[in-house]
């Protein structure tokens, strides 16, 4: 997808923040950062949201947690939030798939 900008950051194209990196995901510092922690999960492969995901993807996005839960563990966070916003009404602003990890401060239920 070469116009997608996660696909871009993923091909090293487009500079960003790295936290984690291996041949399936990549974690990166949100740009616009909402929490004290405010990270982004992204599956190298092109998949533009929830809506678009079946059972082909049921490793990758049970790896996708792992890596969530691995690296709250390595930030220490106490309470966190793994957050993905499916669709525009729902607030994606980017379409390919991704999970926001946040920490660092209190959440409120429910979320706006
Ligand atoms: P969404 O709104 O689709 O759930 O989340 C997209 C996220 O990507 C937003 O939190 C936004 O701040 C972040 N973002 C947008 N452009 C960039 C960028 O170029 N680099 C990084 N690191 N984050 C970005
Ligand atoms: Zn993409």
């Amino acid at each position: 997808m070469e116009n997608c900008l996660f696909c871009r950051i993923a091909a090293g194209e487009i500079e960003s923040n790295k936290v984690y990196e291996d041949e399936r995901v990549l974690a990166i510092h949100d740009i616009n950062p909402v929490a004290p922690v405010h990270i982004l999960l992204i599956p190298k492969e092109h998949i533009s949201s929830l809506h678009e995901v079946d059972e082909s993807h049921t490793e990758l996005m049970g790896y996708i947690q792992v890596i969530a839960a691995r690296l709250a563990r390595e930030l220490g966070l106490e309470g966190f939030r793994v957050v993905n916003n499916s669709g525009a009404t729902a607030g994606q602003s980017v379409f390919h798939i991704h999970y926001h990890l946040l920490g660092g401060r209190d959440f409120r239920w429910p979320p706006g």
